[in-house]
C-alpha cells in the first residue's frame, strides 16, 4: 500500500494528498495543486490552513455558498428522518420538491434525477418518446439538434455530440440521432429542422465553452422557430440557472420559457446531486412505470434540500445580488488596462476571460491567482472561468479584483 495511504487525513501535508489522488485516482482531471478541508460562504481553507476566495463555486454547483447554514440545517433534519426509499414506495419529500419546482419553472411536471449528464440523457429520452408518441415521427428516426462547442456531459451517448476531440476520442461507437450546427445561428437551426427533429438541445450562454454568449434576440428567435415547426426547445440551465445569471433562469434574461428545463448543480445545495427535467404534463406524460428511474432520484434526503434551495430562491436575494454584483465586477473587470486579455465575456456572476494566444494559457494565470489566495479554473486553453458563489459580498469582490489586477498586469 502507498506510504500515506494510512496516514491520518487531518496531519498530511498538501503534497501528501496530492501524491495519494495521484497513485490512487484516476487521472481524469488535472486539478489545481489545493486541498480544500474546510469551507464556509465564498471561502475555503487548504489543508494547511492558508484560506482562499472561491471564485469557482464547483462549477456553479455552489451558488449559495459553501456550507449555506438553512441548507446544512434542512439536511440534518432529513438525515435524522429517511435518506432512501428507492422509487419503490413514495416518500414524504418527493411530491412537495416537484409541485414547488414546478412552480418556480412556471411549468406542470418533474422528472427528478441525480447528476446533470442524467438530466440530460432524461430530456432526450423525453424528447425522442415524445417525437413517437405525440408528434409521430417514424421508429428510430428522431433527430435532435445540438450546438458546436456544446457541453452537456459525459455520458457515452452525451459525448457522441460532443465536438471536443479530448471528450470523445477513444469512446465511439457513438450514439446516433444528433445533429451539430453552430450556436448563435439562426440560419444554421432553421435549415437543420426536418420533419423528424424532435429537440433543440442548447445552453443558453455556453459555460464550458468559455462563457459564450449568442447574440442578442437568437434564443429567443430560436425558441420561436422551435414553436412553429413542433420541435422541443430544451434549454440545459445546469449551469447558468439557478441565479447564476442574475435571474432564476438565464432564460429569464431574454424573455424566454423553454418547452423543457434541464436543471443540475445548484438544485442540491452544494451538499447533494440532484437533477430534474421540469416541463409539461403533455410532455412528461409520455413516461410509464419502467420507461425510465434511477434508484437515487428523488430521494428524501436531495429533495429536502432542493425544496430549501427553492425557498431561498423564492427570496431573489441570490438573483439581486449576481445581478448587482456581476454589473460592478464585469465593469471592474473591463477597466483593468492589459494586453494579455483578447475579451471578457458574461451575464450576473459569470465571467469567462479570454487571454491572447501570446499572453499563454489561462492556466498559467490561474496558478499564480492560487498564489494569491483566489481559487478559479480554465476552461479550454485560452479562458478562464470566474463563477463564485452568488454569497460574494461587495469587499469580496474587491479583494479579488486587486488579485485579478496584479496578475493580469504584471
Ligand atoms: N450540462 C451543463 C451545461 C454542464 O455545465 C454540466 C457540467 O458541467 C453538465 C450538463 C453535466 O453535469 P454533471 O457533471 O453533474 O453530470
Amino acid at each position: 500500500m502507498h506510504a500515506q495511504a494510512t496516514a491520518d487525513p487531518g496531519q498530511m501535508t498538501t503534497a501528501q494528498h496530492i501524491e495519494l489522488v495521484e497513485h490512487y485516482a484516476a487521472h481524469n482531471y488535472h486539478p489545481l495543486p489545493v486541498v480544500v478541508a474546510r469551507a464556509e460562504g465564498a471561502w475555503v481553507e487548504d489543508v494547511e490552513g492558508r484560506r482562499y476566495l472561491d471564485m469557482l463555486a464547483a462549477y456553479s454547483a455552489v451558488n449559495f455558498g459553501h456550507c449555506h447554514p438553512e441548507l446544512i440545517a434542512a439536511a440534518r433534519e432529513q438525515l435524522d428522518q429517511v435518506t432512501l426509499t428507492s422509487r419503490a414506495f413514495h416518500n414524504d419529500q418527493l411530491g412537495p420538491l416537484c409541485r414547488e419546482l414546478a412552480e418556480l419553472c412556471g411549468m406542470e411536471m418533474v422528472l427528478p434525477m441525480n447528476t446533470g449528464a442524467e438530466g440530460v440523457e432524461t430530456a432526450i429520452k423525453t424528447a425522442r418518446k415524445w417525437g413517437y408518441t405525440v408528434k409521430g415521427v417514424p421508429k428510430d428516426q428522431a433527430k435532435i439538434i445540438c450546438c458546436r462547442e456544446n457541453f452537456h456531459g459525459r455520458t457515452t451517448t452525451i459525448v457522441s455530440f460532443s465536438t471536443d476531440p479530448s471528450c470523445r476520442e477513444g469512446f465511439g461507437p457513438f450514439t446516433p440521432g444528433f445533429e451539430v450546427i453552430p450556436f448563435g445561428e439562426l440560419d444554421a437551426l432553421r435549415r437543420a429542422i426536418d420533419d423528424n427533429t424532435v429537440a433543440f438541445l442548447v445552453e443558453p450562454i455556453q459555460g464550458e465553452a468559455g462563457i459564450i454568449v449568442p447574440p442578442a434576440g437568437y434564443l429567443r428567435q430560436a425558441r420561436e422557430l422551435c414553436r412553429e415547426k413542433n420541435v422541443l426547445f430544451i434549454a440545459d440551465e445546469i449551469q447558468a440557472g439557478l441565479g447564476r445569471c442574475g435571474a432564476t433562469f438565464c432564460c429569464d434574461t431574454e424573455q424566454v420559457k423553454p418547452d423543457m428545463y434541464i436543471l443540475g448543480k445548484a438544485l442540491g445545495g452544494g451538499i447533494m446531486p440532484i437533477s430534474a427535467v421540469v416541463s409539461s404534463r403533455k410532455i412528461l406524460s409520455v413516461f410509464r412505470p419502467g420507461n425510465h428511474g434511477s434508484t437515487f432520484g428523488g430521494n428524501p434526503l436531495a429533495c429536502a434540500i432542493a425544496r430549501k434551495v427553492i425557498e431561498i430562491l423564492r427570496t431573489n436575494t441570490y438573483q439581486d445580488n449576481a445581478k448587482r454584483l456581476g454589473a460592478y465586477l464585469g465593469e471592474r473587470l473591463r477597466a483593468i488596462k492589459t494586453d494579455k486579455v483578447k475579451e471578457i465575456r458574461g451575464r450576473g456572476l459569470w465571467f469567462g476571460i479570454e487571454f491572447h494566444k501570446e499572453a499563454g494559457v489561462a492556466r498559467t494565470y490561474c496558478e499564480k491567482l492560487l498564489h494569491e489566495g483566489m481559487l478559479c479554473k480554465d476552461t479550454h486553453a485560452q479562458t478562464m472561468r470566474l463563477a463564485p458563489p452568488l454569497c460574494l459580498t461587495r469587499e469580496d469582490a474587491d479583494w479579488a479584483l486587486e488579485r485579478l489586477e496584479k496578475v493580469l498586469t504584471r
